[in-house]
């Protein structure tokens, strides 16, 4: 690959969230949000990408926070994932952000890279849009128009393509709080701890009192162009799943099978689609299995 550097482009970096949606909107499609860096700087060094005019976020000191309560937890635009993982209270609110965060790349990168930041990037192997997409978690999107909440089934749009507009500032993430009796886990395989998975899945199983399967769903990282989530529970309940049995893999077996027929999952350079398939479905089980120990396991 050839070495370049990024092409020309006009800097800005400003104070206050108001002072970055005018310049946002003052750009429009020539202006692109500069948080992280971690993934936006390589595509322009290798000039994937090449907006005239970059707006740093990294003034916005408002918007840095990680906020839980009994509905969820509100990241903002700022939080670096490093914060979110490390958040106790996020981690008892929803499990799977801790659960998935860990498995995000290296800590430079977790100190670095913002977790908005990878919604926004909406790349189908981010750990987060699974999340998202897992919880129903929405987007909030600003603009010197107003605000928008975008549902996380509207938010991923394609490969590296989400919802937000030009002239929009994505400001916080919601992560509604897993319901009652509900367990989650979140599984991968990748080819050195750290990089991006080959295939993923995020699972959340919930109990009634007597250990029946009541709810089950599974997403998806790098099994298709967006993270698509599936609801298991109607398969879960038909097959009369319920603990200690529900523990193993082996009883996720048909639902597993079923959840990943509906996915469209490429070949690349790492794996074909069969055998992504293959170890999604594998995993989907796993994951599955050790969200159900998980629900009565006291995350909730
Ligand atoms: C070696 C390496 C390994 C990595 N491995 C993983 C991994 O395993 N899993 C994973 O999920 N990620 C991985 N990443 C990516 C990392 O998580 C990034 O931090 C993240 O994807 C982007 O966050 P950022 O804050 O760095 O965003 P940036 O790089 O600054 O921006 C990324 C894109 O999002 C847009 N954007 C960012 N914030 C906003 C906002 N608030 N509003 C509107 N648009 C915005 C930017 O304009 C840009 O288009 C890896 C990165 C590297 C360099």
């Amino acid at each position: 690959m050839r070495p370049v550097k990024p092409p020309p482009f006009s800097y800005h970096r400003p104070e206050s969230v108001a002072e970055a949606l005018d310049v946002l909107a003052d750009a429009g499609a020539d202006g692109k949000v500069l948080a992280g860096g971690q993934s936006l700087l390589p595509l322009l060094s290798m000039r994937l990408a090449a907006p005239h005019r970059l707006v740093d976020v990294n003034r916005l000191a408002d918007l840095a926070y990680v906020r839980s309560g009994p509905d969820g937890v509100r990241v903002g635009a700022l939080a670096r994932h490093a914060a979110v993982l490390r958040d106790d209270a996020a981690a008892a609110v929803q499990p799977l952000l801790r659960q998935a965060l860990q498995l995000v790349a290296h800590p430079t990168i977790r100190n670095r890279g913002t977790s908005v930041g990878s919604l926004a990037h909406a790349d189908p192997s981010g750990e987060l849009t699974a999340v998202l997409a897992l919880s129903g978690g929405t987007v909030t999107l600003a603009s010197t128009s107003g605000r928008r909440d975008v549902p996380a089934a509207e938010f991923f749009v394609g490969p590296l393509e989400s919802a937000i507009r030009p002239g929009e500032l994505a400001v916080e993430a919601f992560f509604p709080a897993v319901p009652a009796r509900t367990g989650t886990a979140f599984v991968e395989v990748s080819r050195r701890h750290g990089d991006y998975a080959v295939a993923g899945v995020a699972a959340a199983v919930t109990l009634a009192e007597d250990g029946t399967v009541t709810g089950a769903r599974a997403a998806y990282l790098t099994m298709g162009p967006v993270p698509s989530a599936v609801d298991l529970g109607d398969v879960a309940r038909a097959a009369g799943l319920r603990r200690p049995d529900a523990d193993e893999p082996a009883a996720w077996r048909d639902a597993a099978a079923h959840a990943v027929s509906g996915l469209e999952p490429d070949d690349d350079i790492h794996a074909t689609a069969a055998y992504r398939a293959e170890l999604a479905r594998v995993l989907t089980a796993r994951a599955l299995a050790e969200a159900t120990r998980n629900a009565e396991g006291g995350h909730r």
